[in-house]
């Protein structure tokens, strides 16, 4: 079993809900299990236009390697309605009914086209720190929060 942490954005259709069945659909992953999930928060879109976000990060315990992993997570991220990566043509950072990314899996460092561990990005937003904090504040330090402070976002439930 190998501890991951994913974190889950939505900002397009129903966002709230989005994010919450797809904290069920993490769990329903084969051989996963969601061991604890952080509240959900609000942000403003980072470096784009368009609606606020709602966040969360969940901790999963998986036998899954981390490729397989992220085709489970891509393969929610279109159930939600969103194009599979292949048929993307929108810009970074659009607006997406579902964003299922990999921030850590158990002390592994991956470097390759497909896939980046721990997240490259995940230190300078406060829409990961903050639920993440939440669930394993080990992982966070001060200096890590400070430097995204002036970053809006709200605690919702
Ligand atoms: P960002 O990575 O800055 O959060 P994004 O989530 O908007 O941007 P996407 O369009 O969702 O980017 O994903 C682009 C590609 O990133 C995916 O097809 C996937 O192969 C790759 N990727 C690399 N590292 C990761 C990771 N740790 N978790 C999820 N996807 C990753
Ligand atoms: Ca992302
Ligand atoms: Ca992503």
């Amino acid at each position: 079993m190998v501890t991951a942490y994913i974190a889950l954005g939505s900002n397009l259709g129903d966002p709230e809900r989005n994010v919450q069945l797809a904290r069920l659909a993490v769990g329903g992953i084969p051989q996963t299990r969601v061991a604890m999930a952080s509240s959900l928060y609000e942000s403003k879109p980072v470096d784009a236009s368009g609606d606020d976000y709602i966040n969360a990060v969940v901790k999963i315990e998986t036998k899954l390697n981390a490729f397989d992993l992220l085709a489970e997570l891509q393969n929610l991220e279109g159930q939600a309605g969103r194009a599979l990566p292949q048929d993307r043509t929108h810009l970074h950072n659009a607006p997406r009914t579902l964003d299922l990314d990999i921030l850590l899996y158990g002390d592994g460092a991956i470097d390759s086209a497909k896939l980046t561990v721990p997240h490259p990005r995940m230190r300078s937003r406060a829409f990961v720190l903050l639920p993440l904090a939440e669930i394993a504040p080990q992982l966070v330090s001060a200096a890590d929060l400070q430097a995204v402070q002036d970053q809006i976002i709200y605690k919702l439930r």
